[in-house]
């Protein structure tokens, strides 16, 4: 199992500092990326996935080898579902699997092992061959994670992947996430709590492009006021609560 390592990452949109001096090392396991709006979470995760340009200065660095000159060897090992991405909805979710097996590069022999393996795992089987555009907003968002996870990828970035779920389907999400991490790096963002609480290794808080913190739940809660009960709640609230607000 590798590891990836960042140092010292910034990005600026114009005046905007979107990523601030960003660094920190990933292993197999849960890291949950928390944060509110505009925190810089999906800055951090389109530069990890080389969609965006940081600013110059910084190195992400995989099994201790700079991600530029590893060039399409690491893109290989990366799968990622964007915050923003968009459904074919004549597709079925069997053919939207092949599309994407097709620009992972992925041969016809290896897509045609990889994509029921995937669906089986976000329990799509049953409507493989159903058109994308009946399907429910949990069934699309365990699609575009079943894609992320095509090409068995070593660092697997879901940006929200909850985003726009019921609860109901926010508990399928985790436990899908939960079953992922075996053997990988899986890097989530949210800003909803209860999505990462009980199944981050990690959690990194970020706030305004800076890494506020980063711990186990255990660890972080450490810094909680005494008799504050120790939960991510409260330790998000210590965070990001207004001025004056106290977690409890
Ligand atoms: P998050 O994913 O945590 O909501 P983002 O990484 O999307 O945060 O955004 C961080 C900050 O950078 C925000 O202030 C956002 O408006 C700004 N930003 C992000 N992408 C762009 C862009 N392409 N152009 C200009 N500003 C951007
Ligand atoms: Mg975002």
């Amino acid at each position: 199992m590798g590891y990836l390592r960042i140092e010292n990452l910034s990005k600026h949109y114009g005046q905007k500092q979107a990523l601030r001096d960003f660094s920190a090392c990933f292993t197999a396991g849960i890291y949950a990326l928390l944060g509110p709006n505009g925190a810089g979470k999906s800055t951090l995760m389109n530069i990890i996935t080389r969609n965006v340009c940081p600013d110059s200065g910084g190195t992400i660095t995989w099994n201790g080898t700079e991600i530029v000159r590893l060039g399409t060897e690491y893109l290989a090992k990366i799968g990622y579902m964007p915050q923003q991405q968009g459904l074919y909805n004549n597709f079925t979710a069997y053919r939207f699997l092949g599309y994407m097996a097709s620009l992972k590069g992925l041969k016809r022999r290896e897509a045609a092992l990889e994509i029921p393996r995937a669906l089986e795992l976000v329990e799509l089987t049953d409507v493989a061959a159903k058109r994308i555009g009946g399907f429910s907003g949990g069934m699309k968002q365990r699609l575009l994670i079943a894609q992320a996870i095509l090409g068995k990828p070593e660092i697997v970035i879901l940006d929200e992947p909850t985003a726009g779920l019921d609860p109901k389907q926010r508990v399928r999400i985790r436990s899908l996430i939960q079953s992922l991490a075996e053997d990988k790096i899986v890097i989530v963002s949210t800003h909803i709590v209860s999505d990462v609480e009980s199944i981050a290794d990690q959690v990194l808080l970020l706030k305004d492009g800076v890494l506020a913190a980063q711990g186990a739940v255990e660890e972080l809660a450490a810094c909680l006021p005494v008799g504050c009960p120790p939960t991510l709640e409260n330790i998000y609230m210590q965070y990001f609560g207004d001025e004056g607000e106290a977690p409890c």
